[in-house]
Formats: structure tokens, sequence, C-alpha cells
């Protein structure tokens, strides 16, 4: 196929009136269009459900930004069985014509983005930029996985001896469950469904609970780039009433997750259980949470580290799996550091991105929900025990929106229960080191391993921290978040994950199935 090479979806420029008026109407269209019902999709076909999910907007928790089926086991084996027969069709289709539709759904996202990034303002209570970068990324993903088959898909080079003919190509594994986190609702879940598909696997999508309306207009787009009926279906519902079920079937070989620790090992545990007629170990691709770390020596760049910090830290509300929520500092820029980010953080403007007084200039949003509201407000209060708060208040009530302010803890020790567990909120953990050695070690002192950051000029440290710094994306001398698909590979060490790499050329692999044939001629 003459594709043209690969390149990053671009970002829009805020600052121009036009983006801005663009946002502005669609925010109104998709306003108008708030409230609606979404069915399961299963084999093409729209299916009822007894009960449904509302899915409410986080800066204002009494707008109903759409409801969604709810699905039981009943509709999840119904899926899996739909999964499960399309699958002898799918994986005989040419992975040039499975490559083709992803590059279409890419198209398509293109042409809906403002609608899109709307969704997910409304939705996942993102600021404009933050929206953005999201759905660049699913789009960066279709296109990425969609030249990944190509490079794929007649194998790879292996030697041979004389006499004989090796090889070693892939094929697809089967039907698979995708499920997927609220934080990135458009970009995880395309990712990791479009790696599944264009591979030539069926899959279940699973979104989560507080996001299943964006994971409609993903599944909507996968129906219209063309991805026959059953080959991809869409099974909103509660985890905790059909994920074991997904999870545990025998027809299910393959599980692709995103989330939490707690979720993700319970599904490994699961999954490696064999029950009646399982024919295959299970496949468990499991990216999960974090809590990442820079540090900053005395030799660094100390404003534009606070900078980078500030960014890390509080971009989504703290709500990234990257986020920065441990900033270590050499003993010696401490206090400069220290009051560089407060500066910088307290300057943040709150706001609903949706809301008359939003706009592109919002940088905190709400939180996501209010259990999440609940247990970031939870953590804020252990922070009260744990160190001395320099920036932030205690969240408002939750009925106006999900909202926390900005909080920085100083003088915490490494082992707190703050710099030890994931908040997944805008609370950042100050932490100070005697020197580059006792820096390292606090940031690798946790179960965790996803993404983590050196700020210094000091050759060795950096080179130290490129082997040493227990993080499956580690990032000198700038911020930590906002891994680009095809360039900065993404996935955890540790108890963040099975290190699968999403965006980088391991990762469709984990998909497929290898084999090697040999001919002796
Ligand atoms: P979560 O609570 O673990 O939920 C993730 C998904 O799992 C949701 O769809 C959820 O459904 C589902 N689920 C819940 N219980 C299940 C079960 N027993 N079996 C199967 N599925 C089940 O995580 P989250 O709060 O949505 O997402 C935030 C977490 O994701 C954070 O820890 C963050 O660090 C992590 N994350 C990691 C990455 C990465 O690349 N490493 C990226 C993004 C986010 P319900 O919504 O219905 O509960």
């Amino acid at each position: 196929m003459g594709l043209i090479p690969y390149e990053n979806e671009k970002y829009q420029d805020w600052s121009d009136a036009r983006a801005q008026e663009k946002m502005r109407g669609a925010l109104s269209t998709v306003g108008e269009a708030l409230g609606r019902s979404y069915p399961l999709i299963i084999g093409g076909k729209r299916v009822e459900t007894d009960a449904e999910i509302a899915s409410l907007d986080p800066s204002e928790p009494s707008r109903v930004v759409g409801r969604v089926g709810r699905a039981t086991e009943r509709e999840a084996d119904m899926a899996l069985e739909t999964a499960t027969q399309a699958f002898g069709s799918w994986s005989r289709t040419a992975p040039e014509a499975r490559a083709r539709i992803m590059l279409r759904a890419a198209g398509i996202m293109r042409r809906r983005k403002f609608e899109l990034l709307a969704w997910e303002v409304y939705e996942g209570g993102k600021p404009w930029s933050e929206a953005d970068a999201q759905v660049a990324e699913a789009i960066d993903f279709l296109e990425y996985y969609a030249r990944e088959m190509l490079r794929l898909k007649d194998g790879v080079p292996i030697y041979s001896i004389p006499g004989e003919e090796s090889r070693y190509f892939y094929q697809p594994m089967g039907a698979g469950v995708i499920i997927a986190p609220w934080n990135f609702p458009t970009a995880i879940l395309t990712g990791m469904a479009s790696a599944a598909l264009v591979a030539g696997n069926t899959v279940v999508m699973k979104p989560s609970e507080f996001t299943p309306i964006t994971g409609a207009i993903v599944a909507e787009i996968f129906e219209e780039a063309g991805v026959p009926d059953g080959v991809m279906n869409y099974l909103p519902g509660y985890g905790s009433e059909v994920g074991d079920y997904l999870v545990s079937d025998a027809r299910t070989r393959f599980i692709s997750f995103t989330g939490s620790m707690r979720t993700g090992l319970r599904i490994n545990e699961l999954a490696a259980r064999q029950v009646k007629n399982q024919r295959w170990i299970k496949r468990v691709i499991a990216e999960m949470g974090g809590k990442d770390a820079m540090i900053i020596d005395d030799s660094a760049d100390l404003d534009s580290a606070a900078a980078d910090i500030v960014k890390s830290a509080y971009g989504y509300s703290g709500q990234k799996c990257s986020a920065a929520s441990r900033a270590i500092l050499h003993a010696d820029v401490y206090d400069e550091v220290l009051n560089m980010v407060v500066e910088r953080a307290r300057a943040l403007k709150i706001g609903a991105p949706a809301g008359a007084e939003g706009g592109a200039d919002v940088n905190v949003g709400p939180v996501i929900s209010e259990p999440q509201f609940e247990k970031v407000s939870g953590y804020i209060d252990v922070g009260k025990e744990e160190g001395e708060r320099v920036l932030g208040e205690d969240p408002g009530d939750p009925k106006n929106g999900y909202f926390v302010p900005p909080t920085i803890y100083a003088g915490v020790e490494p082992g707190a229960k703050i710099a030890q567990e994931e908040i997944f909120g805008p609370v950042l953990s100050v932490i100070r080191a005697c020197d580059f050695d006792d820096a390292l070690k606090i940031a690798n002192d946790n179960p965790y391993g996803l993404t983590g950051g050196v700020y210094s000029k000091n050759r060795e440290h950096l080179e130290r921290a490129r082997h040493e710094f227990k993080a499956g994306n580690v990032y000198f001398n700038r911020g930590i978040t906002g891994a680009l698909v095809g360039v900065q590979p993404f996935g955890g060490l540790g108890l963040s994950g099975t290190d699968s790499k999403a965006g980088g050329p391991d990762y469709l692999p984990l998909h497929m199935l290898a084999r090697t044939v040999v001919e002796r001629f």
C-alpha cells in the first residue's frame, strides 16, 4: 500500500480565534445532543437492556451526558458468542483490507474531531487542550497500527539452514475483551481495540462506566469505517457485573485491559485459571497505575523543571497514569523549586471546560466522578498528617461539580501513604533528597514503575537514571506525560503493568500468535 510516512496528528492552536469558534460551535451542537440513549451493539444490531447507566458531566453532575445500556451476563454471553463466530472470516480478511478500515476510521475521526473533543469535554470534564491531545492520540493509534500490520503481515526475517526454508509469521488469536478506563476514553479504547482488530481478532469492547458515551461514538466510528458486524461489539456495563464473566469465559482468547492495579491483578488472576472447554492460556495485556516521580538535581534548569512539574502534575487534574505525583528535590534546590512550583500551580485556572466561564484557557477541570472526588478528598485529609499543605484547600460541595483544587504537600517522607499510593488527582507530594543517589532510591522505592523524569545537566546522573530509574518511560529534562504514539512507546514496569508498550513496535505482536514453519526441500 502506498501510504505517506507516519506522522503524529497535529494539535489545535487554541490561540487561533477560529479554533476557539469551532470548539464553541461543537460544544453547542453536542450540547443539544446530550441526554440520548445508546444501546449495546452486538453483531451490528442495537440491543436494548432492562437497565441503563447514566453518564454525568463531572463539572455539573445534574447534567446527563447520555444513557447507555447496562449489560448483564446474558448480553456478555451474546457478545462473546458473536465475536467468536465472526473470528473465522475476519481472521482470513487480508491484512491490507483490515489496515484500510483503520485508516478510514482515522479519517472519520479527523472529520469529526471537534465533535469528539466536545464529547470529551462534557463527559470527561477535560480541558480543551487535553481533549485535543487525546483525540489526536486516538488518530495516531489507528494510523500507526495500520502501518504496523503492513510491516508485519508477511512475518519477520529469520535464518534458514541449507536445504530448508524457515518462515516466521503471525496469525490472529481469536475473540478478545477490551476493557478501558475513563481517563483517555477515546484514545485508549481506540488504541486497544484497533490493535486487536487490525491484527485480525474480533473484540468485545467494554468502556468505563464513567465514559460510555465516548465509547459509543468510538464504536459508531468503527462501524462507519467498515468493521464488519460482529467483529467489533460494544458492551457498556459495570465491570463489577460483567467483568469477571468476560474474563473467565472459555471463549475469551485474550484480555486487553487498561485501568487500576487492583482490577488488573484481578483480571490476571482470573484469566490464569483454566475453565471447562478452555483450550489455551489466555493472554493478558494489562496496563495499570503509577506513582510517578520527577527528580530535580542541583544542576538542573530550575525554572523549566518547575514548569514541567506543574504541567505533569496537574494536566487533566492529575488523572493520568503518567502524572507526576512525587517531586523529589535535591536539598540544595528544594526551597527554590518548591516556591516556583507553588507559584505556577497557584496561577492555574480552574473551571468547567464546557461552562460559560470555560474556554481554551481552563487548565484544571473537575475530577471524573463522585467516588473519585471522595477518594482524592480522603487523600487530601491523609496528607494533612503527612506533610505541610503549601497549596490547596479542602474541596467544596461535589454537587457543584467534582472540583479539587491543585494541592501540594511539602516535606513528605518517602514512605508516607500520599507518597506511595496512587491518588489519581491534583495532589503533589514534595520530597527532599540529600543527593542524587538518595533521590533515585526514593523514586524507585515504590511498587509501581510507569513514568519518571530527571531534570539534570549532570551527564553521569542522566546515564545512571537511563538504566536504573525503575520506570517503563523515563524522560530527561522535560515533562513526563503525553507519550506520543510511535515516538514514545508507552507501558509500565513493576505493578504498573505488563510493559506492553502501546504505540510501539512490540505492541501488535502481543495480539497475534507467532508461527514457525519449516520446509525441507
Ligand atoms: P478501573 O477502576 O480499574 O477500571 C478500568 C476498567 O475495568 C473499567 O472499564 C471498569 O469498569 C473495568 N472493571 C472494573 N472491575 C472489573 C472486573 N472485575 N473485571 C473486569 N473489568 C473490570 O480503573 P479506572 O478508574 O477506570 O482508571 C484509572 C486507572 O487506570 C488508574 O489506576 C490509572 O493509572 C490507570 N491507567 C493506566 C494507564 C496505562 O497506560 N498504564 C492508562 C490510563 C489509566 P467500570 O468502569 O464499570 O468499573
